[in-house]
């Protein structure tokens, strides 16, 4: 039965363009069921961003996003596409910049019931979110020629290292591998590696370990068991977290997390999947595990626990699934399902 409300969030919501608004709607209504059953509600301050923003008030990221994010520390995010070529820079990247979210969290991980070629995947994603390549800093040198600037700084490096060896101390992560691309970048990402090996030192609990990025990619194909966390740069995160996703069933799946020292923002590992926006089709459990996230972020453990709990026993039951995973459910019959098992929880037996 509905509690009263005990506990009110003020969450900054980006409902996003693309499959945002369908994905983002449906995880509203999850959290706020489930936070009807354990005493928490929510504030929702919705605010576009990107094109949709642009059109209504010729920003692409509106002030009044920016101070309510200052105000509420805490945001949720639905895809923002960003134009190939041409265009507005990423409004992703923008943010991230903007409020220094340094460190951007993405945990790959098996849901039960679900199979995919490799089952018990279990491993973390820390990359970089400020800098490399995607500072943006591109240049017309002489038409014909392009410079694009890689950034890498011994105090971004620094942070991001800290993060992840912390992380792996917290929360009992045995393995990190700085992934990098040192033979041919000796002085960018040779100064990365400096820096995680510096850090590294400190934590002689860790085992630290470096793997050049293509192969990498290979080693993950053949056997990413023998992975726990990858300590990343900007670029390198990006591409090896679509290929991570792949282990779990795809990109409708994977959460992640933007955390900065003041501020945080929760949103899926994908895009805005422009081909299957507007059919209810898109998966929604990437940005509902990102909330997730966001409510053990805000210390709402119960509540991230039974919306969890809730997505689990879908995937378990394994009939209301969405088509990117083998199933026929739509957007809205899957978060239908979601509520119901929110609402009318089974227990797990082994
Ligand atoms: P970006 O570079 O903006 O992160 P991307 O290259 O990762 O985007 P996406 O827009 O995420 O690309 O989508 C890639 C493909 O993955 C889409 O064409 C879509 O078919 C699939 N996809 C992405 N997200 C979902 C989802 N939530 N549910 C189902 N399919 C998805």
């Amino acid at each position: 039965m509905a509690q009263t409300a005990k506990r009110t969030h003020n969450i900054t919501l980006i409902p996003g363009d693309g499959i945002g608004p369908e994905v983002s709607g449906a995880v509203v209504e999850i959290l706020e069921a489930a936070g009807a059953a354990t005493g928490v509600s929510f504030e929702w301050h919705r605010y576009d961003a990107g094109a949709d923003a642009f059109e209504k008030t010729r920003e692409y990221i509106p002030k009044a996003l920016i101070e309510s994010i200052e105000q509420n520390k805490v945001g949720l995010k639905g895809p923002v596409g960003t134009p190939i070529g041409g265009g507005f820079a990423s409004i992703n990247v923008q943010l991230r910049k903007k409020f220094e979210l340094f460190a951007n969290f993405r945990p790959v991980k098996n849901l039960p019931g679900l199979k995919t070629n490799y089952p018990n995947v279990d491993l973390v994603i820390v990359r970089e979110n400020t800098e490399d390549l995607y500072a943006g800093l591109e240049v017309i040198v002489v038409p014909g020629v392009v410079q694009s600037l890689k950034i890498i700084t011994e105090k971004a490096s620094t942070r991001i290292a800290k993060f992840a060896f912390e992380y792996a101390r917290k929360h009992g992560r045995q393995k990190i591998h700085a992934i990098h691309k040192a033979n041919i970048m000796k002085l960018s990402d040779g100064l990365f590696l400096d820096c995680c090996r510096k850090v590294g030192a400190n934590f002689p609990d860790i085992t630290y370990a470096e793997h050049i990025v293509d192969n990498t990619c290979m080693q993950l194909v053949m056997n990413p068991y023998q992975y726990d966390i990858l300590l990343t740069e900007n670029l390198y995160g990006d591409i090896l977290s679509d290929l991570c996703s792949a282990f779990v069933g795809g990109l409708g799946l994977v959460p992640g997390a933007n955390l900065g020292t003041e501020c945080a923002i929760f949103e899926a590992v994908h895009g805005s999947a422009p081909d299957i926006a507007g059919k209810n089709i898109a998966n929604p459990t990437a940005l509902l595990q990102s909330a997730v996230l966001m409510l053990h972020h805000i210390n709402e453990t119960e509540t991230a626990e039974r919306v969890q709990a809730g997505l689990e026993q879908v995937y378990r039951e394994g009939k209301t699934l969405t088509r990117d995973v083998g199933g026929n459910a739509g957007t809205r019959e899957f978060a239908q399902a979601v509520l119901q098992a929110i609402e009318a929880p089974v227990a797990v037996t082994s």
